[in-house]
């Protein structure tokens, strides 16, 4: 009978793996991440005690999720909330709210923001009202585009994943170390690929990469929006394409969400080269937060070269 019930049992199991083609952890830590980027991490650190979903997907503009009811329902039931905070993820509070979850609420033990330690670029002397239209009102919130700072990101994590089950915490420890090392490991890689460039200007649609050039000595000579979340005018557009003409600007990087109509005629009027980038882990064929950042290299790369 005992037999049996083994048997049983891995063919329920069998069965589950087949129709969602991950295997079960039973009593796995249940966490829900923001955006794709973090849900890879956690789950680098967490490995297979985690089960983790992610609210934004890829390729959707992460200042302006529209959450789902399911949402809420996945955050009343998680045990960890990860997020980019910085008012990226505003759109979470009402959902950490509507959820009813005491443990995931700011301050909860089950709350991770993942900016916590960042060294955080573009933060407003003034503060910012709405009326400029500006939505980096707190800083840019894009710094999970440098490789360097997912190492915060990922403490972060092991921080929250640690106060949830203590008892694991060791396996935690040796997934963040082995994450670590192979940021390091790359690292290395990244910064030979880029180094030929070093200083060289670069123009992007969002404000979304200057963490990244900034680490890589590239230079943020501009962007098509003139202000973050500001659609390109055609006045700033014409401006923007006067001063590339005149600092010979090469590189027009593009995040992989945003339009074509403004970067093709900025290509086409400077003779800039045009490429685009995976906004997010699971853009442009994308797997893992190392394959994001390495195609990133890549297309940097390209665009420079
Ligand atoms: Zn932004």
């Amino acid at each position: 009978m005992r037999q049996f019930g083994r048997v049983l049992s891995s063919v329920l199991i069998l069965s589950a793996v087949a129709i969602t083609g991950v295997a079960p952890t039973a009593g796995a830590i249940k966490v829900v991440a923001a955006t794709p980027e973090l849900a890879d991490i956690t789950k680098q650190i967490g490995g297979d005690k985690v089960s983790v979903y992610s609210i934004a997907k890829p390729n959707q503009d992460y200042h302006m999720i529209e959450p789902k009811p399911s949402d809420v329902a996945r955050i009343a039931k998680a045990d960890l909330v990860v997020r980019i905070g910085m008012d990226l993820d505003l759109w979470l509070d009402a959902l950490i709210n509507a959820s009813g979850n005491r443990n995931v609420r700011r301050g909860g033990p089950g709350y991770v923001d993942t900016s916590v330690s960042i060294t955080k670029l573009e933060v407003p002397k003034e503060s910012v009202t709405g009326a400029s239209g500006d939505i980096h009102v707190f800083g840019n919130p894009h710094y999970f585009y440098d490789p360097e700072n997912s190492k915060f990101i990922a403490r972060n994590i092991l921080q929250g994943l640690a106060r949830i089950s203590p008892d694991d915490k060791s396996a935690f420890q040796k997934n963040y170390d082995r994450f670590v090392d192979e940021i390091d490991r790359l690292m290395e890689h990244w910064r030979k690929k880029l180094a030929p460039y070093k200083n060289r200007p670069v123009v992007t649609y969002h404000a979304s990469a200057i963490y990244f050039l900034r680490r890589f000595d590239l230079e943020n000579f501009g962007q098509i929006e003139p202000k973050p979340g500001i659609p390109p005018s055609a006045s700033h557009v014409s401006s923007l394409i006067r001063r590339m003409k005149e600092h010979r600007v090469q590189a027009v990087v593009v995040e992989s969400i945003y339009p074509k109509r403004f970067p093709e005629l900025i290509s086409r009027e400077t003779g800039a080269k045009y490429v685009v980038v995976p906004y997010s882990v699971g853009s442009l064929g994308t797997k893992s937060y190392i394959d994001l950042i390495d195609m990133w290299v890549d297309k940097f790369t390209e665009a420079l070269r």
